[in-house]
């Protein structure tokens, strides 16, 4: 029998059937998951429509002090759910322990905001006010690459703004959210926040459901279509972070000693399952063969394994269906280009992949046009900056780029002429609860954190108050 339970209008509850989670470093089933069904996700809607017009009307301060109460909580268990979050994730367990206070203090972070009435005019004739109201039931879906931290970028905004909401972790990683819905259970009023698996079928349904009023939505450009699309029949709100290419752009005048190890760690980062990684790296022709091999030698010295295990850098590939679409750019690029560090690791069990960098390789190769999720970087010869400019471009996506050079004024011409949501120079990956978050192109619609991200969760009101003379 699972211990790990749903959280449905306060209640945890056991799945209408169950589901196995596997530990991606040993494929060893982990946990015997409650699998919610169409019908507990119905009631979890019900549950947070119920509970929307009592938290709306608390003052925004209990609602901050009991989001504050959840990070306590949080906190108090940290490292458990990190040890879970690897068993379940298979990132390192370093990068899971980042997880948990990142995740903590997103929460502490964002529910500092707050949402002042602001007057926009107030003269003799009339007083306009801008109110920012709750909308109502929030579905929040969530990505297998940060199970816990993207679930800290959406609830506290959506619960300080008065929203109620539910969360559909992703299939292969909803252990750590489960327990996590524990704390909630224990700090928050019923049905505020509400917790319902899936096996990847009950998305379109949130999505699509008539007492939803917004979906934030994190995960793949193509899933993000689809939710786009099913939020149209009742004009839903909607904020989707999606997929990325991420160029860096390395100039002629970086040095290659002290780039390398920034850049590796960019791209590298959770096996390169970060939609925010260096996907493609651009470096000028002077300085090309320096950072492969520097690269290279990085590659080579990491410590790929069980994320439990101390000194390891790169863990497994999250889930199977990953591994062989990684399997399968690794296979491809080395045909479209040279590999000089990395490859499968063969003889099991577990999904991995060591860091792979590719040279000799350009742009309509897959490994350079699509988002590979995984890790193989590769890097691409430029002969200047407007070469690089162009080819960093030339992508559908536009989430994060960068720029690396000794001179910070060059970096800053060439960042200006990025097409991207954010735009970094001389390091990457590089973000937090006081700057808004977003993509450009078809990496995402609208912007998480931050007033801007707060913003999102609300319906703008307008109160124009007419002055007569007689009054
Ligand atoms: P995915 O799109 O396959 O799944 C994301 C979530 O959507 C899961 O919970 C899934 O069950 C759910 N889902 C599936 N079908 C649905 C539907 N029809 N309607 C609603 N929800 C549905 O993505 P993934 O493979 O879990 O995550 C990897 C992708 O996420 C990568 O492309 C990565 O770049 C992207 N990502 C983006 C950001 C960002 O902030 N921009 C952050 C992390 C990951």
């Amino acid at each position: 029998m699972s211990d790990y339970k749903l959280l449905i209008g306060g209640r945890l509850v056991a799945g209408d059937t169950t589901m196995p989670v596997v530990n991606p470093a040993t494929e060893a089933v982990i946990a015997d998951c409650p699998r919610g069904s169409a019908a507990q996700m119905d009631e979890a809607v019900a549950a947070a429509k119920a509970a929307f017009p009592g938290w709306a009307a608390l003052p925004i301060a209990e609602r901050r002090a009991a989001i504050l109460r959840l990070a306590d909580a949080l906190n108090r268990r940290a490292e458990e759910f990190a040890r879970l979050l690897t068993r379940e994730q298979g990132k390192p367990l370093a990068e899971s322990t980042a997880e948990l206070a990142y995740t903590e203090a997103f929460l502490r972070s964002l529910a500092t905001l707050d949402l002042p009435v602001r007057v926009v005019e107030d003269g003799e004739r009339r007083r306009v006010e801008l109110h920012r109201r709750p909308l109502g039931v929030v579905a929040a879906i969530i990505p297998w690459n940060f199970p816990l931290l993207i679930v800290a970028f959406k609830l506290p905004l959506a619960l300080l703004a008065g929203n109620t909401i539910i969360i559909k972790p992703a299939p292969t990683t909803p252990l750590t959210t489960l327990r996590f819905g524990e704390l909630c259970a224990e700090t928050l009023p019923p049905g505020v926040v509400n917790i319902v698996t899936d096996a990847n079928d009950l998305g379109a349904r949130l999505s699509s459901h008539p007492d939803v009023r917004k979906v934030t939505f994190t995960g793949s450009t193509e899933t993000g279509r689809r939710v786009m699309s099913s939020a149209a029949a009742t004009i839903k709100r909607i904020t989707l972070e999606l997929g990325g290419n991420d160029a860096a752009i390395v100039l002629d005048d970086a040095d290659p000693k002290t780039v390398a190890p920034q850049l590796f760690a960019g791209a590298f980062m959770n096996a390169g399952q970060v939609c925010l990684a260096i996907k493609r790296l651009y470096v000028h022709e002077r300085r090309y063969d320096a950072i492969c091999a520097e690269l290279a030698a990085l590659a080579e010295a990491a410590v790929v394994g069980d994320g439990l295990l101390p000194d390891v850098r790169i863990g497994p590939l999250q889930n199977r269906a990953q591994y062989d679409k990684v399997l399968g750019f690794l296979e491809e690029a080395g045909r479209d280009g040279r590999i000089i560090a990395g490859g499968a690791v063969t003889g099991g069990p577990g999904w991995f992949i060591r860091p792979t960098i590719v040279r000799d390789i350009a742009d309509g190769a897959r490994l350079v046009d699509e988002e590979q999720f995984g890790p193989i970087l590769p890097v691409i010869k430029v002969t200047g900056i407007d070469d690089a400019v162009r080819r960093a471009n030339a992508s559908p996506y536009g989430l994060g780029a960068s720029v690396w050079s000794s001179n910070p004024d060059r970096a800053y011409e060439v960042a200006c002429r990025l097409e991207a949501g954010t735009v970094w120079i001389n390091t990457h990956l590089d973000f937090g609860p006081t700057i808004p978050f977003g993509g450009a192109k078809q990496s995402g619609l609208g912007v998480e954190f931050a007033e801007e991200g707060l913003a999102e969760f609300t319906q703008l009101t307008i109160i124009n108050r007419a002055i007569s003379r007689a009054n």
